[in-house]
């Protein structure tokens, strides 16, 4: 099947018994079993398996062309987990660009837990190859990153990895591109990660995240996590994403196109000194993007003058929302620097006071295009 059929069938089926076409939300904690120690098809405890899970995972890793998926209860959940596969000691390679969440959780968290950290400015493979040591048990990608929309190439840093002799694990973030965008593990990466808060929920009204692998073993050992941990999904959230995810392609092309349209336009403005968005010609990666993406996602994120105009902007647009979070059929507006990256202030990750960030939904471009110019002027 193609990616789009995928889409709309893989992991689910017909209800057997009454042949109901939407997954059914299995509201239950347990099952009953046919005998002492028999439940049937492993449905035992739902922390550990949940038909409704099981077919979210089913359809994330046929999108991811993995072997094996695992939803969880938020994308830094799903991240948090796969930390866990980390013994103390270990040394993780950063892309210096990442999600200001990522960021806290490695430094607050697992820092003091007794893993190393090395960020580098990822999108120059040479700095990846320098940063890895003996030690080195993963790499951490985001492409492209969150606010600053940069592109590695994934293929180069999976190469680097898969030559070095620690041969660490390549983990992409594949939030911000989704599957129909791209596909890292195709690419070589060993995990990828989401937040299917964001575009495969797409509707802005659940919070989620998924691994997906292909090694089996690498698929044990974190599924013994998710189960031992338990920062699972309930059902109802798990019925919303696999609901998301049935229209991820129409949605992606809307916000690309879109979102194409609203950066040239940005790039047009005279108020605007600069615009981070991967299918522009004048984007620092435009050759590895067009070759690593089918198109440029529905993030943008621009410069303005000063600090103070970048908050004006964000306050003064009427169809674009003032909120955090990103990937929903709305548009949404925010100043990175005071709001989602705040928390990096002071840090190597800090973002410009004057970036402007848009999660361009999938309203009518020349109306988007229209709030951006009035809160411009
Ligand atoms: C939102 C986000 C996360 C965290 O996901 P939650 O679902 O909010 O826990 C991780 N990575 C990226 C790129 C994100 O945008």
């Amino acid at each position: 099947m193609r990616f789009e059929t995928l889409l709309v069938h893989a992991g689910v089926e017909p209800d057997p018994t009454t042949g109901a076409i939407m997954t059914p939300v299995y509201l239950t904690s347990t099952y009953v079993q046919d005998g002492v120690g028999r439940p049937r098809q492993g449905y035992e405890y739902s922390r550990t398996k949940n038909p409704t899970r099981t077919a979210l995972e089913a359809s994330i890793a046929a999108l991811e062309g993995g072997a094996y998926a695992l939803a969880f209860a938020s994308g830094m959940a799903a991240i948090d987990t796969v930390m866990r596969l980390l013994p103390p000691g270990s040394h993780v390679v950063v892309g210096n660009d990442v999600y200001g969440g990522t960021y806290r959780l490695f430094e607050r968290v697992y820092r003091p837990y007794g893993l190393e950290f090395t960020y580098v400015d990822t999108t120059q493979p040479e700095q990846v190859a320098q940063a890895l040591r003996e030690e080195t048990r993963m790499i951490w990608l985001e492409t492209p990153t969150n606010p600053l929309l940069r592109v590695t190439d994934i293929q180069a840093i999976a190469r680097l990895a898969h030559n070095h002799p620690a041969r660490p694990w390549v983990a992409v973030d594949n939030t911000f591109a989704t599957p129909y965008l791209q596909r890292p593990l195709e690419l070589g990466a060993d995990i990828v990660v989401h937040s299917t808060t964001k575009y495969l929920g797409g509707h802005s009204d659940v919070v989620g995240g998924a691994v997906v692998v292909q090694d089996p073993d690498l698929h044990e050992r974190l599924a013994f996590l998710q189960n031992a941990v338990g920062a699972v999904p309930g059902p109802m959230d798990c019925f919303l994403v696999l609901r998301g995810i049935k229209t991820l392609a129409v949605r992606m092309d809307r916000h690309s196109a879109n979102a194409q349209a609203v950066a040239e336009f940005l790039a047009r403005h005279p108020k605007v000194k600069r615009v981070h968005y991967p299918f522009l010609p004048t984007h620092p990666q435009y050759e590895v993007a067009r070759r690593q993406m089918k198109a440029g996602g529905g993030m943008v994120s621009f410069e303005v003058e000063s600090p103070e105009e970048a908050i004006r902007v964000a306050e003064s647009t009427k169809i674009f929302a003032l909120a955090e979070s990103l990937g929903g059929v709305e548009s949404l507006i925010e100043v990175p620097a005071a709001m989602t990256h705040a928390s990096t202030a002071g840090s190597t990750l800090e973002v410009p006071a004057t970036l402007v960030r848009l999660s361009v939904g999938i309203e009518h471009a020349d109306d988007l295009i229209a709030d951006l110019e009035q809160a411009l002027g």
